[in-house]
């Protein structure tokens, strides 16, 4: 039977009762965690979003029907106590912030019973994720997934008040959109009134957030929801939260500057860390010569090494193609791997093939000098050891080496090198290392298409010192576009934006966008272009991967209240569904789904 409310208000939170109020009155509310029937005394650990606080049901203190009440109580019952504040008689629980207080209950409430849950609410549960997202209302009850929500609720409110007083106007811009020009697909949405035609959800507010600075706005900021219909990854979400923001009158620097004082600040907040500002900074090519990788974590070393000229006249067929075709011959020293064992080297192997090597050439140091090596037959003495000395090669080092196009050697040894750490160890999730990567270029080409695409979109300007080669050699031309990065994740990312005529409509030409094309899709941003555009920049946060690395959390779903899965669908609501006839009618929509699927 569940009791109401009525005549009671609640004192504070379990976990912030403090010392100074033992011997006052408090009235308590929360989840039941466990309860421990002693025979004359009962024992129960009551929970709400701040913690635990013990309560102690005893005849005499409390009626005997409340006493009865209590011998009841079971894991995940709602109850409301009323009780004086103790200091704790038994062991003190060194473990909880209100382990050396306790509650002796003078009334009981049960507010709701509970059902036996399938899981216990309990921190590091090893429960399935399966079974906690099909019943997330109670995982979201753990502790630690509380935490992770009340920190990223505090990364929301103080980046507003951060932004409000850099002048930053939070501006919301719409969901139903026509589309927006990031290369992924949309989420659409069909429109009644307008039968066959449909809205696209927002993959970013990109355009709007432009013409918020055509329009005068100056300083935008928005916490807004995301859409991208792509095949997901581990850590992709369909819907994701990006802090987004754009700024007129600037340029990199500027952008830059304000973001690195809201990271240093959120972190001394929430974490007490301290970020030495200003953030380091290296340029794209530097990243991906350095770590092959244009998010580099920072935390360890084991650089890259371009060894084509050490090995250029070698016999080795696998380095000599490569670097015949125009590709390179790169490596990394492991060190202190030289002992590993052969089946932990082909796993290596095997790794790398994921990232389009063929396979790894490697030189394995024995402790006395001696080495094993898979290609050493191929070359003379003395090139090898030109090649241990240029990698830096030690007793007891792993040297492993890819040769193949740059972009797949800089693929493969990038993610080897992380792959590698991980192994070794040498990942500490209580630094962080920040960089900015700056000068990317501005194309990419596709192989798919045959043609350049924008490496981040197509309104982001060329570096002036460049723009003369956009015809003689547009793979050449960097953008001013910058990715902030935390320990190897991009947590965001942005770019100065085109704002001259001229610029823009050569920028449409390299993308083989007639420019009916470009109009059709972008019009009314060239239009709004025409009557007056300040110079402005932006950038954006991808929050859930900001917090998922501020609390150190696996995955970003422990971030994220409602998460979806994999595949994109949600355990607990069983969305997507089909709709029903009715609606499929007024919608003026047939489904048809081929044999296949
Ligand atoms: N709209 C961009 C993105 O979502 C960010 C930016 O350029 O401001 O990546």
């Amino acid at each position: 039977m569940a009791e109401s409310m009525m005549g009671l208000k609640r004192s504070c939170r379990c976990a912030e009762v403090t010392k100074n109020q033992i011997g006052e009155t408090v009235t308590l509310m929360g989840w039941v965690q466990k309860a421990r029937n002693k025979g004359g005394i009962i024992f129960v650990d009551l929970r709400d979003r701040s913690g635990i606080m013990q309560l102690i049901f005893e005849n005499g203190d409390i009626d005997e029907e409340g006493f009865a009440k209590a011998g009841k109580l079971r894991s995940e019952f709602v109850i409301a106590v009323t009780g004086r504040v103790e200091a704790r008689t038994g062991a003190v629980n060194t473990n909880l912030t209100t382990g050396e207080l306790e509650i002796r209950c003078t009334s009981l409430r049960i507010l709701s019973e509970a059902e036996t849950p399938p899981f216990a609410v309990e921190e590091n549960s090893k429960t399935r994720e399966e079974i906690r997202l099909k019943y997330r209302f109670l995982d979201l009850r753990r502790p630690d997934l509380q935490r992770n929500l009340m920190v990223r609720s505090r990364v929301a409110q103080l980046t507003r008040a951060f932004m409000a007083n850099e002048g930053f106007l939070e501006i919301e811009t719409p969901m139903l959109i026509k589309s927006t020009p990031e290369g992924a697909r949309d989420y659409v949405v069909p429109s009644r009134v307008h039968p066959g035609t449909f809205y696209a959800l927002p993959q970013s507010p990109q355009i709007f957030k432009q013409l918020l600075m055509c329009s005068g706005y100056d300083r935008y900021i928005q916490i807004v929801k995301c859409f991208r219909d792509e095949d997901l990854r581990a850590d992709r979400q369909p819907e994701f939260t990006q802090i987004d923001m754009e700024l007129s009158f600037v340029d990199v620097d500027d952008v830059i500057d304000v973001n690195e004082r809201l990271l240093a600040y959120l972190f001394k907040e929430i974490l007490g860390v301290e970020v030495q500002l200003p953030i380091q900074r290296m340029t794209w090519q530097e990243c991906m010569d350095r770590f092959g990788s244009d998010k580099p974590d920072l935390r360890f070393g084991m650089e890259l090494k371009n060894v084509s000229e050490v090995v250029k006249d070698c016999e080795f067929a696998v380095f000599k193609n490569a670097l015949v075709s125009g590709g390179t011959v790169r490596g990394i020293n492991a060190e202190g791997q030289g002992g590993m064992p052969r089946k932990k080297i082909d796993k290596l192997v095997d790794f790398v093939k994921d990232y389009g090597a063929k396979g790894l050439a490697y030189i394995a140091i024995a402790e006395d000098g001696s080495f094993k090596s898979s290609f050493a037959k191929f070359m003379k003495p003395e090139e090898m050891d030109a090649l241990i000395a240029a990698m830096d090669g030690k007793p007891g080092d792993l040297l492993l080496f890819a040769a193949d196009k740059n972009t797949v050697v800089w693929a493969a040894l990038g993610a080897l090198r992380i792959e590698l750490a991980r192994q070794m160890d040498l990942l500490d999730k209580n630094e962080y290392k920040f960089l900015w990567v700056t000068e990317f270029p501005l194309l990419e080409w596709s192989e798919e298409e045959q043609r350049f695409t924008a490496m981040h979109h197509p309104f982001t300007m060329p570096m002036e010192e460049d723009w003369d080669k956009i015809d003689t050699d547009p793979g050449s031309v960097r953008a001013k576009a910058y990715d902030i990065v935390l320990n190897g994740t991009e947590i965001g990312g942005g770019s100065v934006r085109i704002h001259q005529d001229d610029i823009q409509e050569k920028m449409f030409e390299v993308l083989g966008f007639t420019k009916e094309q470009a109009w059709e899709r972008f019009g009314f941003l060239l239009n709004a272009f025409k009557y007056g555009v300040p110079p402005h920049a932006g950038l954006a946060y991808g929050l859930d991967r900001l917090v998922m690395l501020m609390v150190q959390a696996d995955s970003i779903r422990d971030v994220i209240a409602f998460p979806k899965v994999k595949d994109a669908s949600d355990l607990m609501s069983e969305a997507p569904a089909a709709i029903d006839e009715k609606q499929l009618k007024e919608l003026c929509l047939k489904v048809d789904i081929p044999d296949e699927a």
